[in-house]
């Protein structure tokens, strides 16, 4: 699937910057356009693979190219205000040629968790192929500004866009890290996991052709009807072997048994890592009973992948989820690895978003507490006691 994708903010122009280095390395073909929009200048020259012209500075007029210092409401203003520098950014890629767009931001800051909701409606106005958002949370530990701006981004996000897959830094925060090389890790994943979900279908040079294919449709399909998606996934090493089959059927003895043999191992290798992809980490830990749609990808060298193993792995996930619309299919590639991932799409029992909002609201009312009080205070400082004392004007 071939995605235009915009980083919004810091968090977003480095996930953004870092899918590129991944298409570079695997050779996936999904960033067919790359856009980077800040508020802030030095994000913008930090960035390493976004090329120059598009990067998109905004707000000038208000900020000065210093940022919005975590507001995301002068996030929001200033990206209505320039929509225009950013549409012109847009103006430039062949959208033509891409399947959705995939605006990425972090929810807690100000710039993305603003302006990302902005963005998605302008361009579901102007065009007709999807908006898709991948929006960041923060960490619990980042205190309750971050908290608050993300449960008020998050509700105007997802109204926004056409499906809004979320990845939770809670989640995935390493103890003992610098933050920076803690993000590093994050964002590793965070391309691994959407990469190869959108990578499916887009079958490069030298590439083979998948026995199942997902093509792009059945990854819009998947996020059709809206709402909210987590993605899971889970993969084993497997040995390449460089003449195209697996390494037994050469060394082993009596070629049709090992081949029978194979194929259950191959069968049962896949339904386990189906299992251990739904049940394991989610980019947003959720219930996955009840989800409305999924989509299950199965990527490795293609003589350990086969239709049995993926039919059983959908099969396990339509019970598991109660979904009646589970897609399922392969990615053939020559890694050392047989990968699964798997798009749960619609998902709506999400304690984590339940207590996010919880605290956010706690937040909002200590902030509007404290607002209070200090104004009281300084009245109390700055006004003599019997008020005989007056101000020049
Ligand atoms: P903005 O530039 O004003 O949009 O704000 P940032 O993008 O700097 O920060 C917003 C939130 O994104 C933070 O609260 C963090 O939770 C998160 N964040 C910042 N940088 C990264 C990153 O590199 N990776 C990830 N996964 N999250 C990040």
């Amino acid at each position: 699937m071939k995605l235009a994708m915009i980083g919004f903010g810091q968090a977003g122009g480095k996930i953004v910057d870092r899918f590129l280095d991944y298409d570079d390395r695997t050779n996936s073909g999904i960033v067919r356009a790359a856009i980077a929009v800040n508020s802030a200048k030095a994000d913008l020259i930090g960035l390493d693979n976004i090329p120059e012209e598009n990067r998109v500075l905004i707000g000038q007029a208000r900020v000065k190219g210093h940022g919005v210092g975590a507001d995301n409401e002068l996030g929001a203003e200033i990206a209505e205000e320039d929509i225009d520098e950013v549409q012109n950014a847009i103006d430039q890629i062949p959208t033509h040629e891409v399947d959705a767009f995939l605006i990425v931001a972090g929810m807690g800051g100000g710039t993305g968790s603003g302006g990302s909701p902005v963005l998605a409606k302008h361009l579901k106005r102007i065009y007709t192929i999807p908006v898709y958002g991948l929006g960041v949370l923060p960490g619990t530990d980042e205190g309750g500004i971050y908290t608050l701006n993300a449960a008020r981004s998050f509700q105007t996000f997802v109204r926004e866009v056409d499906n809004l897959l979320v990845f939770d830094n809670d989640s995935w925060r390493q103890t003992g890290e610098s933050v920076e090389g803690g993000y590093d890790q994050i964002n590793e994943e965070i391309v691994r996991r959407f990469g190869i979900l959108f990578g499916a279908g887009e079958v490069g040079d030298g590439q083979e052709v998948a026995e199942s294919v997902v093509d792009s449709s059945e990854i819009i399909n998947t996020l059709s009807g809206g709402g909210v998606s987590t993605v899971g996934y889970a993969s084993e090493e497997v040995e390449l072997d460089s003449g195209g089959g697996l390494l037994s059927r050469f060394t082993g003895e009596g070629g049709g048994s090992d081949d029978d043999l194979d194929a259950a191992n191959t069968t049962n290798r896949i339904t386990s890592l189906v299992r251990k992809a739904a049940l394991g980490r989610l980019t947003l830990p959720c219930e996955i009973e009840g989800t409305e749609r999924a989509l299950l990808v199965l990527s490795g060298p293609s003589e350990y992948l086969n239709r049995k193993g993926i039919e059983r792995g959908r099969k396990w996930l339509e019970e598991e989820t109660g979904s009646m619309e589970v897609r399922g299919g392969d990615f053939p590639r020559q890694e050392p690895e047989v990968a699964a991932a798997i798009l749960l799409s619609g998902v709506t029992n999400v304690p984590r978003i339940k207590r996010l909002q919880q605290v956010a609201i706690e937040a909002q009312d200590n902030i509007d507490d404290i607002q209070r009080e200090s104004e009281e205070n300084l009245e109390e400082l700055v006004e003599d006691d019997e008020d005989e004392l007056e101000p020049l004007f």
